[in-house]
């Protein structure tokens, strides 16, 4: 048996890191929400859909295969058969990505397959939405966050490592753009739940903060 650990924030705040890593250790699954935003994202740009048209971006949404497949470096993205691992971390993508993720109709068909993926026993899911819509009964509930700055840096050490031609002023600057609308969009908007417990994890390496979740999981 296995429990569900829920964990939201704002981007670049270590999530997926400290979720995979979690998940990993305790067997579980990990489920990266984020990454179907992103992969519909990199779809939708693909296929040059107007970002504005919403009915458009609905449609897709229902109609379209997201896949993540445990990997041994974390997950796999897969979108309608396409390997898009490393296209959805692109600038561009995350640019994009919370004006479709803003969108009503395409978080209904995104909320449904997090649910059916979560019924499997033991998971920890990351995002920004996860404690209060979809997984409401998580035993675990966290806010994982940090300072703008230490975020962005961190951010910036995982782009330079992969080559990504981006400066640590454009990153925050991104982050910041980011959050602003994750946190000001209608539905399902970046709070902390009134029931999560804050872990905000600047100055923390990530072996402290993994063990620290795995405390409250423990508890
Ligand atoms: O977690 P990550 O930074 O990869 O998420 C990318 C974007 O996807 C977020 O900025 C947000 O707009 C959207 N998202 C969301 N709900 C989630 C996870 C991500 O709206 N549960």
């Amino acid at each position: 048996a296995g429990i569900q650990v829920a964990i939201d924030g704002p981007a670049g705040a270590g999530k997926s890191t400290v979720a995979r890593e979690v998940a990993r250790r305790l067997d579980y699954l990990y489920i990266d929400t984020g990454a179907m935003y992103r992969a519909l994202t990199w779809l939708a740009l693909q296929k040059d859909i107007d970002l504005n048209d919403e009915s458009a971006l609905s449609l897709l949404a229902e109609a379209t295969d997201i896949r993540l497949l445990p990997a041994l470096e974390g997950l796999k993205v897969l979108i309608n058969g396409q390997d898009v691992t490393d296209a959805i971390r692109l600038p561009e993508v995350s640019r994009h990505v919370s004006q479709v993720a803003a969108v009503a109709g395409v978080r209904v068909p995104m909320v449904r397959l997090q649910q059916r993926l979560a019924e499997e026993c033991g998971v920890v899911m990351d995002g920004r939405d996860i404690c209060a819509y979809v997984l409401p009964r998580a035993e675990v509930k966290i806010f994982l966050t940090a300072s703008i700055e230490e975020r962005a840096r961190r951010r910036y050490l995982e782009m330079s490592a992969k080559g990504v031609d981006i400066t640590l002023e454009q990153l925050q600057a991104d982050i910041a753009q980011r959050d602003k609308e994750d946190e000001c969009r209608d539905v399902a908007p970046l709070v902390k739940a009134e029931d999560a417990q804050l872990l905000d994890t600047t100055g923390m390496d990530r072996e402290a903060v993994v063990q620290q979740v795995l405390q409250m999981v423990h508890k």
